[in-house]
């Protein structure tokens, strides 16, 4: 990204999943925000509107919960093609409707998600490869810009994802998602919530980094990580990682399939945090989870003044 290497900081957008269930859209049991392709995308639609207005130039599609084996065990097996292609019409019918200024981006999501929530329904390496490939292809077909991989916590699942989408020649975000250790020193991946054994972000790191390829368009990325452990999280990545980075946090918890926003920082407190972030030579700065229009459009105006 030729922006990036330029100087420019680029504002991703905030949550599209758990925006949709703030604004009352109902989240399927075991296909969470997929089921709003079709019973909602007019809700889908008007998100990525309001990141649009709100200022964000990249925009991530609401594809993570449309790989195949999330899609086949809540009856939309059929649905897999349709599904991904509407999810980066729905956001370019929203650049169009907004008039959005260039540059902007269109960022296709592959994830680690499974059916229910439940990392158990995730097929063997071989199959999941396979699923990240369908569903890239139809990404890549239906026009998006860039990859993000999404909630990574180990380097075979990284590795899974990464296969599927490298050979595009498209820039690909590498987000793993990080949390404290139980000591409250040591940055964990989420590997153990999905049923894996407890990685540290440092060794998944040790292992993966050198593992890249040094010819393609990469980021790595902090993501779905809470703001108290993201700058922390930073410090690690950057032992091992001198490329371009991106960074986009959650505030709040889940209480599957439902995001709790009780707890949801204020915009000014994301502000702030991201300051710091930019400082430290991030260049893509959004939001996930519980990080809705409010906090991304409060960035783009901090964003304009100091500019
Ligand atoms: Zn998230």
């Amino acid at each position: 990204m030729t922006h990036l290497a330029e100087g420019h900081i680029v504002l991703m957008d905030g949550a599209m999943g758990t925006e949709l269930d703030r604004r009352d859209v109902p989240m399927h049991g075991k296909a969470w925000s997929a089921a709003a392709m079709t019973t909602h995308p007019d809700a889908v639609r008007g998100v990525h509107a309001d990141y649009i207005g709100g200022g964000a130039r990249m925009h991530i599609v609401n594809s993570f919960a449309l790989a195949r084996h999330v899609l086949e065990p809540a009856g939309f097996g059929d649905d897999v093609a349709s599904f991904n292609a509407k999810s980066v019409a729905l956001c370019r019918e929203a650049l169009e409707v907004q008039d959005a200024q260039d540059p902007q981006w269109i960022v296709g999501s592959l994830s680690t998600f499974a059916a229910q929530s439940d990392r158990s329904r995730l097929p063997d390496p071989v199959a999941l490869e396979e699923n990240y490939r369908e569903q890239a292809h139809i990404l890549a077909d239906a026009g998006v810009d860039l990859f993000t991989l999404e909630m990574l916590c180990d380097f075979e699942l990284t590795q899974a994802a990464l296969n599927a989408t490298l050979h595009f020649d498209k820039p690909v975000i590498v987000g793993f998602t990080t949390k404290w250790a139980g000591d409250g020193a040591t940055v964990m991946t989420r590997a153990d919530e999905m049923g894996l054994d407890p990685v540290a972000f440092d060794d998944v790191l040790a292992d993966l980094v050198p593992a890249l390829p040094t010819d393609k368009p990469m980021i790595m990325s902090i993501m779905h990580s809470d703001l108290d452990v993201t700058d922390a999280a930073l410090d690690v990545l950057r032992r091992h990682w001198s490329g371009p980075l991106a960074i986009y946090p959650n505030s709040g918890r889940f209480e599957y399939p439902h995001w709790q926003f009780d707890s949801v920082c204020p915009p000014e407190e994301f502000v702030s945090a991201a300051q710091g972030w930019i400082k430290r030579g991030v260049g893509i700065i959004g939001g996930c989870c519980g990080i809705g229009p409010d906090h991304i459009s409060a960035l783009a105006s901090q964003q304009a003044t100091a500019s």
